[in-house]
């Protein structure tokens, strides 16, 4: 089976406005003939209108950076699956280590947000990983059980099959301390066991899994070319023309 590459652009809370245009002004020109990799940049959500607006003749995809999982209501700061809809968003991204360890989100959180992305037709990016502690512990294989087991609760096959799954070592988080291809690797490989265990071979199969954690532009073709591992999830290196377009290159 073989599984489109998909890289997308995490900005964080990064760049102004005039500043992200002018970079995804660049990107679009500079990606335009790339046809056989998946692209997209997860702007702040003040922006994903005008960032999707700006992409919207271009083979580059709009992500957001998290979601609330209720439609409507009485919920201060929050922004609903409809709302990121109306302005052009495809992509969620959800339970980043960001959000798990500074804004306290739960794997229930994380649950809820998959359900409710999943239902809006929106296609999640979930992301797992371990903290440095708990590599060093061994306990690298429970945490992203519990994290995978936990994020999929009450998902149907059918839409398992439309989720895209980051691996992400907080450790390797902003660190410029990559994980090996042969780390990415095995743990890409074991959560794609453990989407096979229950959902079956052909699910597990087509299910991507980017790794996240310090890529850029010199280590991204060797993680790549792991054969679990389905595209990345770049934060830093997709704050520039230059690195993010030779990352999403290295994949050709
Ligand atoms: C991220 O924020 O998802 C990320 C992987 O960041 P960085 O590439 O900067 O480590």
């Amino acid at each position: 089976m073989s599984r489109r590459i998909f890289i997308a652009g995490n900005w964080k809370m990064n760049l102004l406005l005039v500043e992200a245009l002018e970079l995804v002004g660049k990107l679009k020109e500079q990606l335009r003939d790339v046809k056989a990799v998946d692209i997209a940049v997860c702007p702040s959500s003040v922006y994903v209108q005008q960032v999707a607006k700006s992409l919207s003749d271009s083979n580059i995809g709009v992500g957001a950076q998290n979601v609330y999982y209720r439609e409507k209501g009485a919920f201060t700061g929050e922004v609903s699956t409809g709302m990121l809809i109306d302005v052009g968003v495809k992509y969620v991204i959800l339970g980043h280590s960001e959000r798990r360890h500074i804004l306290n989100e739960t794997n229930e959180d994380v649950n809820l947000k998959t359900q409710a992305v999943l239902a809006s037709g929106l296609t999640p990016i979930v992301c797992v990983g371990e903290l440095l502690a708990e590599r060093e512990a061994g306990t690298t294989e429970l945490v992203i059980k519990s994290q995978i087991e936990s994020a999929f609760v009450n998902v149907a096959a059918a839409d398992m099959k439309k989720c895209v799954i980051a691996y992400e070592p907080v450790w390797a988080i902003g660190t410029g301390k990559v994980a090996t291809p042969d780390q990415a690797e095995e743990v890409h490989l074991f959560i794609r066991n453990l989407i096979e265990k229950k959902y079956g071979k052909d699910i597990a199969e087509s299910v991507r899994i980017q790794y996240g954690g310090s890529v850029n532009d010199e280590n991204a073709k060797e993680i790549l070319a792991k054969p679990n591992v389905d595209g990345a999830l770049v934060g830093g290196a997709s704050l520039k023309v230059e690195p993010f377009v030779k990352i999403v290159k290295s994949a050709l």
